[in-house]
């Protein structure tokens, strides 16, 4: 694997890392077309985990969860999105809520300091009503305002939120400043959420409003990026004149992530959008009803794909199903030391091809 280089400027250690664990939290079963224009012959459906990520500091003894994934009760609590996975013809599976997880870990629930929603749709926001009303809920800019999102259901009649996630508890909206000196990454801005540089959040609108993004620093110079929604399927991100598509794939991505397996990555060109120069070009367009505002989703996609051109930023979009069998799950901590032999990034960097099989393998 050729090594790839960055430019990006990541932030300074200042002594503080986080601790980040995955949880898978439901999947979503759907026609591929909802995730991506133009599907991939073969690629079909999308059978899509939707992760849930607990955060923790130890330095100040605070847990965060960044995203909750898919409440159990979504049958019950939330009609919208039952009538939506049924227009598609979709399905939804889900067994356990992610505080259920939590406690058959031994992580009381009250030990939750913030919950974070990336954003508010109901594969992100899980069921906050089973925390305590200590846990504090975090939301991106322009949340309070708009009546897709506050008040939630049913004070607010055209709202995609459920309000009794709110009541008697701490909804703080983020506020990422507009001056000159507010502090970028990735040309994102971003707020630094313990001080002391483990945990950034980061401003990253475009799917929606109030879509945000997480920077995890989990050793001195490493980072995970929890990225949400700003895209929803590696082939939006890879690959790009900072990422090309090398000549041989390894591992092969129709093979196990830890075999010594390759396949020719010209076995995929017949299949790209734009034959030449398809080793630097993205596999993939989002679907176009994911874009609230084209001009900073651009942007978001854009940082995205800086993120993970970078060696030291593993790069983890929330319904990324090509990393179900490269990352370790909770209760391990399985996204610190993710770039230990063998790195997980690039185990899992073309496993997203598997995707396309039935397309590229005449079987
Ligand atoms: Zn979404
Ligand atoms: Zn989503």
């Amino acid at each position: 694997m050729s090594e790839v280089t960055s430019p990006l400027p990541l932030p300074a250690f200042k002594g503080s890392t986080v601790r980040v664990s995955v949880m898978d939290a439901g999947h979503l079963v759907a026609p591929s077309a909802i995730f991506v224009q133009s599907p991939k012959p073969g690629h079909d459906t999308v059978d899509v985990p939707t992760y849930s990520f607990l955060v923790e500091n130890e330095r100040v003894g605070k847990k965060v969860l960044f995203e909750l994934g898919i409440m159990k009760a979504w049958k019950e609590k939330l009609p919208h999105l039952v009538s939506m996975v049924q227009s598609v013809g979709g399905t939804i599976n889900v067994t356990e809520d992610v505080p259920d997880k939590l406690n058959a870990a031994s992580v009381s629930l009250s030990s939750i300091n913030f919950a974070i929603w990336s954003h508010h749709h109901p594969d992100h926001t899980g069921d906050l009503t089973l925390f305590p009303t200590s846990t504090s809920l975090i939301v991106g800019p322009g949340f309070k305002s708009h009546p897709s999102t506050y008040p939630g259901q049913p004070l607010g009649p055209n709202a995609e939120t459920l309000h009794e996630a709110f009541e008697g508890r701490e909804v703080i909206e983020l506020d990422f400043g507009s001056s000159a000196s507010t502090p970028k990454i990735a040309g994102l801005r971003a707020i630094d959420w313990f001080d002391d540089g483990s945990f950034y959040l980061l401003e990253a609108p475009g799917h929606t409003a109030d879509h945000i993004m997480a920077l995890a620093r989990t050793s001195a110079d490493k980072f995970v990026l929890l990225a949400g929604d700003g895209a929803h399927h590696c082939g939006e991100i890879r690959p790009t004149p900072l990422t090309p598509l090398p000549d041989t794939i390894s591992p092969s991505p129709f093979e196990p992530p830890t075999s010594a397996s390759s396949c020719p990555s010209s076995l995929f060109q017949s299949i790209h959008p734009s034959p030449e120069p398809f080793r630097i070009t993205p596999f993939y367009e989002v679907a176009a009803h994911h874009i609230d505002d084209p001009v900073a989703r651009r942007a978001t996609l854009d940082a995205v794909k800086a993120f993970d051109a970078s060696p030291d930023v593993l790069v983890v979009l929330t319904h990324d199903a090509s990393l179900l069998d490269v990352l370790e799950f909770f209760p391990k901590a399985g996204l610190v030391g993710w770039e230990k032999q063998p790195s997980r990034k690039d185990m899992g960097r073309w496993r997203f091809l598997q995707d396309f099989r039935k397309g590229v393998l005449k079987e």
